[in-house]
C-alpha cells in the first residue's frame, strides 16, 4: 500500500442539495429554539463545529452547547433520510466521481477512505442515498472522531496502522476536498491535498490555498489519478 486516498463527501463526492443543512437547521431549532443564522457557512466544517459556531453566534455558552450536542446530532441524523431521499432535491454524485472511486478501489497500491466533517452515521446515509458502497472505504475519519477537522488526517493515518499494519509517510496520504479547510487539514501531516471546485469555491479560490492540484471537477479520471499517485 503506497497511498491512502481520502475523499471528502459534501461538495466533493456529492451534492446534497441542502438536505444536510435543512436537517441540521431543524435539529437546531428543535433543540435550541433557533435554526441559527442562515449566513453561517457549513462547508468545510465538522457537524459538531457547525452546531458550536451557529449556537455560539446565537448566544449560547459552550456549556449549554456541549450539554445538548448529543441530542442535536441525533435529531440531525434522524432527519436526514427523508430529506436525502426527497426526489425534488435531486441529491446526486458529481460527474466522474463514481468512476474515479472505482478506479482507486481497483488499484493494489491504494486504499480508499473518507475524511469528512460528517458524523459517521450521517456519512453512511449520504453515501447510501447516491448508491455508493460504504464498505469500500476502508480507512476513515469522521466528524464524530473529532470536532476539529485538522485532527482528522492523523485519525485516518493511525487507522491505517490499525487496519493494515502499515505506517505511511504523511506525503502518501491524499486528501481530496472542495474547501480551503480540506487543503489545510492535512498540512501538519504533510498530506497531499487535491482540491476540486464542485462545491462553493472556484478553481481560483482553491488555487490560492496552494493544493498539490486543483480540478474544476473529477471527471478526468487519468489526470486525477496522476495527481494522486504521481
Ligand atoms: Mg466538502
Amino acid at each position: 500500500m503506497q497511498h491512502l486516498v481520502l475523499f471528502d463527501i459534501d461538495g466533493t463526492i456529492m451534492h446534497s442539495s441542502g438536505a444536510g443543512r435543512d436537517a441540521m437547521e431543524h435539529a437546531l431549532a428543535a433543540t435550541f429554539g433557533t435554526p441559527g443564522d442562515p449566513a453561517i457557512r457549513y462547508d468545510g466544517k465538522t457537524d459538531k463545529q457547525i452546531v458550536r459556531e451557529a449556537m455560539r453566534h446565537a448566544g449560547f455558552s459552550d456549556h449549554d452547547i456541549d450539554s445538548r450536542m448529543g441530542e442535536v446530532i441525533s435529531l440531525y441524523v434522524s432527519g436526514l433520510p427523508a430529506r436525502l431521499d426527497d426526489p425534488k432535491r435531486g441529491v446526486a454524485m458529481y460527474p466522474g466521481v463514481a468512476t474515479l472511486i472505482e478506479a482507486v478501489h481497483q488499484r493494489s497500491d491504494s486504499v480508499l477512505g473518507l475524511l469528512t466533517g460528517n458524523v459517521e452515521s450521517g456519512a453512511r446515509l449520504k453515501l447510501a442515498s447516491v448508491g455508493l458502497d460504504f464498505d469500500q472505504f476502508r480507512v476513515n475519519a469522521f466528524g464524530s472522531d473529532s470536532e476539529v477537522r485538522g485532527e482528522l488526517p492523523a485519525v485516518a493515518h493511525k487507522r491505517m496502522v490499525d487496519v493494515f499494519g502499515v505506517t505511511l509517510r504523511g506525503t502518501d496520504v491524499v486528501v481530496i476536498g472542495d474547501t480551503p479547510a480540506d487543503i489545510a487539514c492535512g498540512r501538519s501531516l504533510g498530506a497531499r491535498a487535491i482540491a476540486v471546485a464542485t462545491g462553493s469555491y472556484s478553481v481560483e479560490d482553491l488555487r490560492g490555498h496552494e493544493p498539490h492540484a486543483v480540478f474544476a471537477d473529477l471527471s478526468d479520471t487519468d489526470a486525477v489519478l496522476a495527481a494522486i499517485v504521481g
